[in-house]
């Protein structure tokens, strides 16, 4: 600070400068200004971790006695967040389940007065649902209620929901953007309106900031994000190929293969199809437990977006917050494994 003048300043919202890091640092504000590039966005937030970043916009965007309508197809944490967490502070979330017949009337019928925010995540955890955004848009543009999505699985490179009509875009940059496995982030980017709203209402009392640290590691990363991702996509659909002739996998879940329900969808919506396989066995449980234990070239491990590719089993680990009905509402097999293909 250059005095005491200049402090006073800042602190009224008035002056220009960095004050402390939990507020404002110059590594996170560049990293960003980056993200608001890359995704269209006016302004965007760094935040500690993914779970930081949409428990920062749901929280912000919706009071008491509000609610959300969400697809139940998400990654395990965020579901636990909208379905259980938000009703300790009576927020409702409505969820749908993804299909490819879902229609904009059946959106809408979810929608009522107190909807203050549309959520979904394309591709979806586990399921590699594609949800068609534009149809979502078009929904949250008659009511006027933002629509977020959660781009974690297609990366800021391979996916621009904004240019699909989305108002936020959230990101667990500990995956993709970060690209190293060494880092735990999150982006929240949208207007400038959206994003004081956070800011003011949860951001900076709540604490959920970036570290510089991750920052500086997350833009080092961005570099490489272009190269990354389409290496991952080139050799995860040569994978979801040579699984789906496999004569011991049952299904093979990639919004590449031409017979994945959604492919039309992604191929709308996504420059490629990004780094995510999942499969069932033919064995069902037994056979995907086995598989797991026995890989030596993948590691078992619950990230994913990292240059190592990684194996795990959703409904015994990332999805364990879903009971079983709630698996099969969400298309969630019990013998399903993901695989988050890496660059080697
Ligand atoms: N969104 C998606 C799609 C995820 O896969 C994850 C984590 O796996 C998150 C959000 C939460 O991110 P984080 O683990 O960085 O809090």
């Amino acid at each position: 600070l250059q005095d005491h003048a200049h402090g006073a300043g800042i602190f009224a919202g008035s002056g220009q400068g960095y004050l402390y890091s939990r507020i404002s640092n110059p590594t996170v504000s560049l990293l960003q200004e980056k993200i608001a590039l890359l995704e269209g966005t006016r302004d965007a937030i760094a935040t500690a971790s993914g779970m930081a970043a949409s428990a920062s916009v749901v929280m912000s965007l919706a009071r008491p006695g509000d609610n959300i309508v969400a697809c139940n197809a998400l990654y395990g944490g965020t579901y636990a967040l909208l379905h259980s967490h938000l009703a300790d502070f009576n927020i409702e979330t409505r969820f749908l389940s993804p299909s490819i017949s879902n229609t904009r009337s059946e959106i809408m019928s979810m929608v009522d007065a107190g909807t203050r925010l549309l959520y979904l995540e394309t591709p979806a955890n586990p399921t590699l649902d594609v949800i068609d955004i534009e149809l979502w848009a078009s929904v949250a543009e008659k009511y006027s209620i933002p629509l977020a999505v959660d781009n974690t699985f297609a990366s800021s490179y391979l996916q621009k929901p904004i240019n699909h009509g989305a108002d936020i875009v959230l990101h667990s940059a500990t995956k993709y953007l970060g690209g190293h496995g060494d880092i735990i982030g999150g982006i929240v980017a949208a207007s400038d309106a959206i994003t004081t709203k956070i800011w003011d209402s949860y951001f900076n009392y709540f604490g959920p900031a970036m570290s510089p640290f991750n920052a500086w590691l997350i833009l080092r990363g961005l570099k490489t994000l272009a190269l990354r991702m389409e290496r991952h996509s080139s050799s995860a659909l040569a994978i979801a190929q040579w699984l789906d002739r496999h004569s011991k996998i049952k299904k093979v879940y990639y919004p590449g293969l031409p017979g994945h329900p959604s492919h039309t969808i992604a191929a709308k919506q996504m420059k490629h199809y990004s780094g995510i396989v999942a499969f069932e066995l033919s064995g069902g449980m037994d056979a995907g437990k086995r598989l797991m234990d026995s890989v030596d070239l993948c590691t078992l491990a619950v990230s994913l977006g990292d240059c190592e590719t990684l194996i795990q089993h959703p409904a015994s680990m990332t999805h364990s917050t879903y009971s079983a009905s709630e698996l099969k509402a969400a298309g969630i097999p019990e013998g399903l494994v993901r695989l988050s293909v890496g660059l080697e």
